[in-house]
């Protein structure tokens, strides 16, 4: 008899965040953007951390972007995601704003074929019922 599967972590909205996982349910890449002097806020909170206004509103993204950086993850690693290495984890500055980085995986993509400077494109994957996270694709 096998162990089932350890859980792979998941998610947590909540009132600040809502609107970006709600985004990527819908296949959209939202961003929070301050209300006072229009920067971006990635992660999403309820304070700009450039001007401190409280106001925000969510943009919705190009979903194109350029590879920043990357690793390619080998043993050890969390138990959930044992069965998945090696994999990469990328750092993507997204097209609207160059001080604009997102963590994700790149999906479909040899390790070794990834070149910090490619074009990517925002991929939605689900990996719960519901939960879809935004990894990365390499853009055609
Ligand atoms: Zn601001």
């Amino acid at each position: 008899m096998s162990a089932a599967a350890p859980l792979r972590p998941l998610p947590l909205p909540d009132e600040v965040t809502a609107p970006f996982w709600e985004g990527c349910r819908r296949g959209e890449l939202r961003m929070q953007r301050c209300a006072a002097c229009a920067r971006f806020r990635f992660h999403p909170r309820p304070m700009c951390p450039h001007c401190l206004s409280l106001d925000s509103e969510w943009v919705r993204m190009s979903g194109e972007g350029t590879l920043f950086s990357f690793v390619i993850c080998h043993p050890p690693v969390l138990p959930a995601f044992q069965a998945q290495v090696p994999f990469v984890v990328a750092l993507v500055e997204l097209a609207e704003d160059p001080g604009l980085r997102m963590v994700g995986g790149v999906l479909d993509t040899p390790p070794d074929r990834l070149r910090i400077g490619q074009s990517v494109r925002v991929a939605f994957e689900e990996i719960a019922d519901g939960v879809v996270l935004p990894q990365w694709r390499l853009a055609p």
